[in-house]
């Protein structure tokens, strides 16, 4: 089943939880639904499910627009973070009530619905608890059973919301792994919502991602990654560093120094640069570079991560040195940015705000203290 959203808007008051949002699903395809909270992905969700009604815009499931047809005819499985499982039901007749539930003509026989029953519990990987109530479950058990609940209708598109979100860090990796594994066997097209970047990136074929109800990129995760469309892709997926820059005649400069970077074809004027950790290379054999301050250095694994400030405005740059490094707090050094992507001034990423305020309020301090321009 391919799920084509096209131009949708919808608005609650005062807010638009959507706006003008279009995106393809095609058949077979697990596409993770990423954005910070209050970005439209319950919303996008819901409304693919039929459960809100757009207020303007259309859905398809194939070439039928969904708007004409009954929302039970989506035939959508949808499971949440806080799946209510009914609790006086033990396993097997939560997995068998939307089979149940059918209308006669469309239900199954009692021992057709048995069969299938024991086939998604071996599929969850539950089989010899189908006698338990949810109570007797841990919450990794629960989320099994609630997608097992949500396959058993043969859903045309499967849609989850953040269902492990309540889960512990472990068990939600464990749970990620496997459900990989049950679409690559089970091939429904799923779309799934997570406000976890990492999440998004080790599960999907392709990322959404979702800022203020509009789409910022839909892209394979290595495309998300390696080119991230806007500054919000940049800043809300992996680490990142930003800082001003000026572009002039093709050029970027900071503080006056000119960076080997490409920026496309920005116009004159201020811009800002957004860098990863492996962008910027601490300068060891007294080439030239941008000299910083060291403000900070933890430990990360084999690496030694390092945040300076440099130029006259302190802006923080975090990089990574070898762990042999060894490396102080108040320490002058001079890094090199060897990659990293200019963006224009009016776009804001995830961070920027928060970034832009705490650099003017250093402005004054700056200039108190002297710091090298
Ligand atoms: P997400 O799932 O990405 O956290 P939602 O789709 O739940 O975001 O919400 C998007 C925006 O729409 C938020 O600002 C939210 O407060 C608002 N919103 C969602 N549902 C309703 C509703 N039923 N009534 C009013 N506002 C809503
Ligand atoms: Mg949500």
């Amino acid at each position: 089943m391919q799920v084509r959203v096209v131009n949708v808007n919808k608005r609650y008051v005062g807010i638009a939880a959507l706006d003008d949002v279009s995106l393809n699903v095609e058949p077979g395809e697990l596409v993770a639904l990423l954005g910070p909270s209050g970005s439209g992905k319950t919303t996008l969700l819901r409304t693919i499910a039929g459960l809100e009604i757009p207020d303007s815009g259309k859905i398809f499931f194939n070439d039928e627009d969904t708007s004409e047809g009954r929302i039970q005819k989506r035939r959508v499985g949808f499971v949440f973070q806080h799946y209510a499982l009914f609790k006086h039901m033990r396993v097997m007749d939560n997995i068998a009530f939307g089979l149940r539930a059918r209308p006669r003509k469309n239900k199954p026989k009692e021992s057709e619905i048995k069969r299938r029953v024991m086939e998604l519990l071996d599929l969850v990987q539950l089989s010899g608890l189908e006698r338990r109530f949810p109570a007797q479950l841990s919450g990794g058990q629960r989320q099994r059973v609630a997608l097992a609940r949500a396959l058993a209708i043969e859903p045309s598109v499967l849609l989850l919301d953040e269902p492990f979100g309540a889960l512990d860090a472990r068990v939600r990796k464990d749970l990620r792994r496997w459900l990989r594994e049950i679409h690559d066997r089970t091939g429904h097209t799923t779309l799934f919502v997570t406000h976890d970047q990492e999440e998004a990136l080790e599960l999907a074929d392709r990322v959404v991602v979702m800022n203020k109800g509009k789409i910022e990129q839909s892209a394979t995760p290595d495309e998300i990654y390696d080119e991230p469309a806007t500054p919000f892709v940049f800043s809300f997926i992996g680490e990142s560093s930003v800082i001003p820059v000026q572009v002039g005649n093709g050029r970027a400069t900071l503080d006056e120094r000119v960076l080997e970077l490409d920026v496309g074809g920005l116009p004159d004027g201020p811009a800002q640069l957004y860098l990863r950790p492996e962008d910027v290379s601490l300068v060891t054999d007294g080439s030239p570079g941008i000299p910083g301050l060291v403000v900070s250095t933890r430990r990360i694994g084999g690496m030694r991560r390092v945040t300076i400030e440099c130029g006259m405005l302190r802006h923080r740059i975090e990089f990574d040195a070898p762990a042999e490094n060894q490396i102080e707090n108040s320490q002058r050094l001079t890094i090199q940015i060897s990659g990293g992507r200019v963006y224009g001034a009016g776009a804001e990423g995830y961070e920027t705000e928060r970034l832009a305020s705490s650099a003017t309020s250093d402005f004054k301090w700056a200039k108190a203290e002297g710091w090298p321009t």
